[in-house]
């Protein structure tokens, strides 16, 4: 394998992954693709997604497996291996993994990204034990306890109509006095008897023995400090694209999210951005699931 030169190595088995592969087997490129841990990236985190035109509902781990599903279906075999960054050598990229380069013309680069860290004290120390970044994975812990979920996104919103459902009392803590999430979700959150929003607030630390037991608040006008007697923390404040590797090879922005043409391609001539990793407004499925479609585009002409 480590000579032969690929039309494509798609790097990540997310939605963007998984879609750029289902158009790669259908226009017949040599290709393979490569995921770090299992196939279905963030969404399976997801517990419902009602959005997705023809799925009226299922949660993001059950779509998740009906997208590998369509792409093993077609014979394609997802490669496990961690990405390592990206050669070039003459007019070949160099795919790195711990195992084994591939030789490519092109890459679709679908890593997505990852749970954005709080940095207070105690959320290193307490993680897994009572600080959690995934409502669905941990909530079922929290059966009739009290619990926080931090920020002011769809996704805080989200999880904390989630955990309301079976904890007995759920703050939700947001640095502002105003949510960014969907007025439908909003809808919802403040429809909930046991759920308490509390505006203008950080995280100044979580506190626990062996388990978190607290977590002080400061009021960002007052700079009140108060303490919040909680079993767990979920911590819900975005993500951070997973581009490291490409550090001062594409460019990128502030945030690190890749810089991309209309067709996807990033700085680095046949290397496409494809899903939340990109630049752009909307990240969803749908969003990352078009993505995939048009930088395989992209890469079809380039080839
Ligand atoms: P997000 O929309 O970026 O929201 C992050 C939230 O965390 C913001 O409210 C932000 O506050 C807050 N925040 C950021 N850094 C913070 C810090 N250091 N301390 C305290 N608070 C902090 O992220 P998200 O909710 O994870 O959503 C990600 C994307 O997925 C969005 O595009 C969202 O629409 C999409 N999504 C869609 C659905 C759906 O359609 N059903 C479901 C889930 C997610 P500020 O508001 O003050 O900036």
């Amino acid at each position: 394998m480590e000579n032969k030169v690929l039309d494509l190595v798609i790097v990540g088995a997310g939605p963007a992954g998984m879609t750029a592969a289902i158009y790669a087997n259908r226009a017949m490129l040599d290709f393979v693709i490569l995921e770090k841990a299992f196939a279905g990236g963030q969404i399976t985190n997801t517990y419902e997604i009602e959005n997705f035109p023809g799925v009226k509902s299922a949660s993001g781990f059950e779509l998740a497996n009906m997208f590998r599903e369509h792409v093993e279906h077609f014979g394609v075999n997802i490669i496990s291996a961690d990405f390592q960054g990206i050669e070039k050598e003459d007019d070949i990229y160099i795919v790195k993994t711990p195992k084994q380069i591939y030789k490519t013309k092109t890459v679709i680069l679908a890593m997505g990204s990852d749970y954005r860290k709080l940095g207070a004290p105690g959320e290193e120390e307490f993680a897994g034990k009572g600080v959690s970044y995934c409502a669905t994975c941990d909530g079922a812990f929290y059966r009739g306890k009290t619990t926080m979920i931090i920020g002011g996104g769809d996704v805080a919103v989200e999880d904390a109509i989630y955990l309301s459902r079976m904890c007995e009392k759920v703050y939700l803590v947001h640095r502002r006095d105003e949510l960014r999430a969907k007025k439908s979700l909003q809808d919802k959150l403040f429809a909930t008897e046991n759920i308490e929003v509390i505006w203008d607030a950080n995280v100044k630390e979580i506190n626990g023995d062996e388990f978190v037991t607290d977590a002080v608040l400061i009021n960002k006008h007052t700079k009140e400090e108060t303490k919040m007697v909680v079993d767990g923390v979920f911590v819900a404040i975005g993500n951070i694209p997973n581009t490291v590797e490409l550090k001062e090879k594409a460019i990128m922005d502030e945030g690190g999210y890749l810089e991309v043409s209309d067709e996807l391609e990033t700085s680095l001539k046949g290397v496409f951005a494809a899903g939340d990793l990109r630049q752009g407004t909307l990240r969803q499925v749908i969003t990352a699931c078009g993505d995939g479609a048009t930088a395989v585009f992209g890469v079809e002409k380039y080839v």
